[in-house]
């Protein structure tokens, strides 16, 4: 190496580091600043919920009791998407992370949230053949009002972490509805009823995989899936950051 080129690399790993103090990565668990190239911090891995089999084959939420093959809530009803994947059980440590991410525009846990999800559910992404990522859109209202799409930023890191085009245009929210934790059952179908459109008249991909952060009763994903499903795709998959237990 010429030392002009030895002077330079130097500098920039300088730069680099000092680049890092300023904005270091954080834990999304407690948001203290965490080494490059570490994601959850030592402490909070060990105490991090993730979710582990036996979880229901249809939405992925943890079953309690090993021999059933579905969750409550998918053992009464249908959904519009085939198969759904979540990283972490929506409880306390995952709630305060995702109100953090959300609201107080910490994008930068994106980054970790992607990876867990790819090194969880790679494998099963890739044998799905999922042709492009696809997240749950907001209303431009809304996302206005918030600055970003949460399950945009988290679309746009999977997608780079597993190589698969991620689609920010193709679904779009046609309806600001109202928060889906404020309404009952069968008010939430309601509400979201034509809450999306494809912005295209056909869907030309076969699997797509749908993005959110969080899992409830899966009828804002049902809703979505319903929509790509009725302007062409074969089958639509769903994936999560967070998921509620079973009952
Ligand atoms: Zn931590
Ligand atoms: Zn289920």
């Amino acid at each position: 190496m010429k030392p002009r080129e030895a002077i330079w690399k130097c500098i920039r790993s300088i730069d680099l580091t000092l680049l890092g103090l300023l904005y270091p990565k954080r834990c999304p668990f407690c948001d203290r600043a965490v080494l490059p190239g570490e994601g959850i911090c030592k402490e909070c891995a060990v105490k991090a919920h993730f979710v582990k089999e036996p979880a229901c084959m249809k939405c992925g939420k943890p079953l309690m009791d090993a021999r059933r093959e579905y969750c409550r809530d998918c053992g009464k009803k249908s959904h519009a998407f085939t198969q759904g994947k979540a990283v972490f059980l929506y409880e306390k440590e995952t709630k305060a992370a995702l109100y953090r991410f959300k609201y107080q525009n910490k994008r930068e846990y994106a980054d970790v949230f992607a990876k867990e999800m790819a090194k969880r559910y790679g494998d099963w992404i890739k044998q799905k053949r999922i042709q492009a990522i696809v997240p749950v859109p907001l209303h431009k209202r809304r996302r206005k009002k918030r600055g970003f799409n949460q399950a945009e930023v988290l679309a746009k890191e999977l997608g780079r972490e597993l190589g698969i085009p991620v689609l920010t245009n193709l679904l779009i929210r046609v309806r600001d509805t109202r928060p889906q934790k404020e309404l009952n059952e069968a008010e939430r179908k309601n509400n979201l009823k034509r809450a999306f459109k494809i912005s295209g008249s056909i869907v030309q991909l076969d699997y797509i995989l749908l993005l959110d952060d969080i899992y409830t009763t899966g009828s804002t994903l049902d809703a979505a899936a319903a929509a790509l499903l009725a302007a062409g795709a074969r089958e639509v998959y769903a994936c999560c950051v967070g998921i509620g237990g079973d009952g």
